[in-house]
């Protein structure tokens, strides 16, 4: 007792004794150094830059000193849902958008277009449509089609028009394109209500898309979209389904690559300045052997060496094969395939989905897909640092697919924190309607990283893109992407200005 109450009074004594000046230096030395460890440390600003700096600051400023005096007004700690209209209004979203970002990672091919888009594929012709009472199913086809079917096929289109009301039959159909709904906390109660809706509207859509000249329209409308987002190249993972026509032909899976590649060919022709695109093919990771999947990867590589970028396998982690039972096959093809892994998208902690990191790691991957469970392995972090692996970071889409429910504790604030070797990326945004990439940029600099990530952050975030990217010609990609960022940050002066 007595021994207590002596050492609490040395203590106070020595708090006594020390002036406060010294303190409130070393408190000030101890946040500067730890700010000087964040991501964007390297870049100086130039003198255009600060003054668009501070215009970005003072709207990141309003939006979380508001936040802090009533937590109900900030929308990032909500559902994505729930705000995802409201901020694109903001003057910051708006620069966001603006700003080139400049290169996607991270995303997968038939999500990339909303409901309202898939919704409009229900219009073109030839399309039958079986309602059963799960979802429907799809098919284009010159003549009734003859697969299975609970009830009935139609044509799509008599079906809507003799339903009495199109705008409700369309409301409808429209559900089953999208996992948004309007209580999303109570309807997804836990992870695996929500992934089993994501898959089922791949499983619905698959179908529509890969009717060979929907999927080239697709394809050729996703790089549209994104080149208005303002992302100069994208890589795309792909399952690559076998493709169909009216006549019943069926493709090959290499003819999917193929048809990408004419389709990338003609969109660079139309907007020469697109850089480009790349395919990372990624099927399902349910097989007990992928040793078929492997083959065919170095099949398209040798088919297609400047369009081929790489090899993933994808699905709900917690659920499928982990990465160590393929590592027999894996490891024989690290010579021929670069690595492009999905590893650690989970909440749990030493299971074999967390511990997906460590195989993709030890497998050399040159970027990991989500990596959420990293910040809980600290020597494999300082690995992934060490080696220069990019992690590709999707934080809506964790937010949507239930890892995180608040986004201020998203592991990417201790990424960035780090400067470890971040990308931002989408993964599925149409399937949950949000924009590109500028939803996922706005987020991240805002309801993620620290109230002091200012412009350095977003610029190297989107350096960051070009730099892990795997595309050839990188400085002419960063060359012109400095021209870009330079019209950009002139325009933010000069709005300002402007209006002033
Ligand atoms: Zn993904």
């Amino acid at each position: 007792m007595w021994r207590s109450i002596g050492f609490v009074a040395l203590n106070i004594l020595t708090v006594l004794g020390r002036d406060v000046s010294e303190v409130l230096k070393e408190r000030k030395n101890l946040l500067e150094t730890e700010m000087s460890m964040m991501l964007g440390r390297d870049i100086i600003l130039s003198d255009s830059e600060i003054k668009a700096n501070e215009i970005i600051m003072n709207l990141k400023y309003e939006v979380i000193d508001n936040g802090c005096r009533d937590p109900g007004v900030f929308n990032l700690s909500k559902h994505f849902f729930e705000y995802k209209e409201e901020i694109k209004k903001t003057t910051l979203y708006k620069i966001i958008k603006a700003m080139p970002k400049g290169a996607v990672l991270h995303a997968h091919d038939t999500a990339l277009l909303d409901a309202d888009y898939i919704l409009e594929l229900t219009y073109l012709p030839d399309l039958y449509v079986c309602f059963q009472e799960e979802y429907p199913l799809f098919l284009f086809s010159e003549d009734k089609p003859r697969s299975t079917c609970d009830t009935r096929w139609q044509l799509l289109k008599e079906a809507r028009y003799s339903s009495g009301n199109v705008e409700k039959f369309d409301a409808e159909l429209r559900k089953h394109f999208t996992i948004e709904v309007d209580n999303p906390k109570a309807v997804y109660s836990n992870i695996n209500t929500v992934w089993n809706k994501f898959q089922q509207v791949f499983i619905i859509t698959e179908p529509l898309f890969s009717y060979k000249p929907v999927w080239e329209k697709y394809f050729y409308d996703s790089l549209k979209k994104f080149r208005e987002d303002n992302v100069m190249y994208i890589e795309i993972r792909s399952v690559l389904p076998q493709l169909y026509d009216l006549e019943g032909n069926i493709y090959d899976i290499k003819d999917t690559a193929v048809s990408y590649k004419n389709v990338l060919d003609q969109f660079k022709k139309d907007y020469p300045d697109f850089f480009g695109a790349k395919l990372i093919y990624a099927p399902l990771k349910f097989v007990n052997d992928i040793s078929e999947y492997i083959k065919t990867a170095k099949e398209l590589k040798n088919m297609l060496p400047t369009f081929f970028a790489g090899f993933d396998l994808v699905g709900q982690e917690d659920t499928m094969v982990p990465l160590k039972k393929y590592m027999r096959e894996l490891v024989e093809a690290e010579k021929d395939l670069d690595f492009f892994l999905h590893a650690g998208e989970t909440n749990w902690y030493g299971t074999d989905s967390d511990e997906n990191i460590a195989d993709a790691i030890v497998l050399n991957t040159k970027r990991i897909g989500h990596a959420f469970a990293l910040t809980k392995h600290p020597l494999l972090l300082k690995e992934v640092k060490k080696r220069n692996i990019a992690i590709e970071v999707n934080v809506i889409s964790n937010n949507v697919l239930k890892l995180v429910d608040d986004v201020r504790n998203h592991p990417l604030a201790t990424f960035l924190a780090i400067d470890a070797p971040v990308v931002i990326s989408c993964d599925d945004p149409g399937l949950w309607g949000a924009e590109p990439l500028t939803h996922d940029f706005y987020v991240a600099f805002v309801g993620v990283a620290s109230k002091h990530a200012d412009l350095r952050v977003l610029k190297k975030l989107a350096l960051n893109s070009l730099y892990y990217s795997t595309i050839y010609d990188k400085d002419k990609l960063v060359h012109e992407f400095d021209i870009r960022w330079t019209k950009f940050i002139d325009s933010i002066v000069r709005d300002v200005n402007a209006s002033s």
